[in-house]
């Protein structure tokens, strides 16, 4: 089976916790992604609230550093996206919280040296580029500055995380397809952690700006007492197809940045979430367009 996900902190927590990215504890390495046939994945590098400035830049760079280094040590199971090389798994490097870029342009440009092909404006707090979720304000002068610039190199710019006011203002400036890489629809009151997910009206935006949504798997964004596990999946890709976005949906695990349920928690899982979808009988055309062919026709658009 093939499989393409937008959101993974993976990267970030073996460097942490110094496992290897081949074989761990985390809810993804490379031997089980491995096993579900041809897997690609987006490694976001999460930059932490806390840093700014350069020693945001910096830990970006070690982090990144450590990433290439795994991908050469395990080059049998992966490889970098555009790559012609055939392995089981590829990659494509993200930064999540554009602080990463220590505040300039310059250092947009010197992350994207460094293989960034997918910016995530913001975490939760404010940065230099605008709100977060957990925060006030919309998108500063340099963030919109930013936006353009990231635009013009060909990043791909990601809205999961911009509080309300910020996604309204990326849209006035942005003009490419872009993506919420691991965010949900907001349709029952009942959530742990609503702030994070989109409103009905913001997921229109996406759609006719030929964007993408990543489902997060975070347990707080979708499930409560009325559905769970698959069954939350299962609620949250109703509503998206309520909404006429078979082309939209996509898969954004979230793997090692947050909780979810022990039916989704590890990515061989993936199988399993794609049979019980199947049993429940959405089709195989439109599973295939939820694990893998929107993503990768979003990808193959902007870095062809
Ligand atoms: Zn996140």
């Amino acid at each position: 089976m093939k499989s393409f996900d937008l959101h993974c902190d993976t990267i970030g927590e073996c460097y942490k916790k110094s496992f290897s990215l081949r074989k761990n504890e985390l809810h993804l390495d490379l031997e089980r992604g491995k096993s579900i046939g041809e897997h690609t994945q987006v490694f976001a590098i999460w930059i932490p609230d806390e840093l700014r400035g350069d020693t945001a830049f910096s830990y970006f760079n070690n982090v990144a550093d450590f990433y290439h280094s795994q991908i050469k040590e395990n080059d049998d199971l992966i490889s970098y996206y555009n790559s012609e090389k055939k392995t089981p798994i590829k990659a494509i490097l993200a930064m999540e919280g554009a602080s990463g870029c220590g505040g300039s342009i310059k250092g947009l440009h010197s992350a994207y040296e460094k293989g960034v092909r997918l910016i995530t404006l913001t975490w939760n707090a404010n940065n230099e580029i605008g709100g977060g979720a957990f925060a006030e304000g919309g998108i500063t002068p340099y963030g919109k500055e930013f936006i353009k610039e990231a635009e013009n190199l060909g990043v791909v710019l990601d809205v999961s995380h911009l509080n309300r006011e910020s996604f309204f203002d990326f849209i006035e400036v942005s003009s490419k397809p872009f993506v919420a890489s691991h965010s949900n629809i907001d349709i029952v009151n009942t959530y742990k952690s609503p702030k994070r997910n989109l409103t009905k009206e913001q997921v229109r935006l996406i759609k006719e700006r030929n964007g993408i949504i990543g489902i997060n798997f975070y347990v707080d964004f979708i499930e409560d007492e009325n559905a769970a596990g698959f069954d939350a999946i299962d609620r949250q890709l109703n509503a998206f197809l309520e909404m006429d976005c078979e082309d939209v949906i996509s898969l954004g695990s979230d793997y090692d940045g947050c909780r979810i349920n022990p039916l989704l928690s590890s990515v061989e899982k993936l199988a399993d979430l794609y049979s019980w979808l199947n049993n429940k009988g959405y089709n195989e055309s439109l599973l295939n367009k939820l694990f893998y062919q929107n993503a990768e026709s979003f990808f193959k658009k902007i870095n062809p």
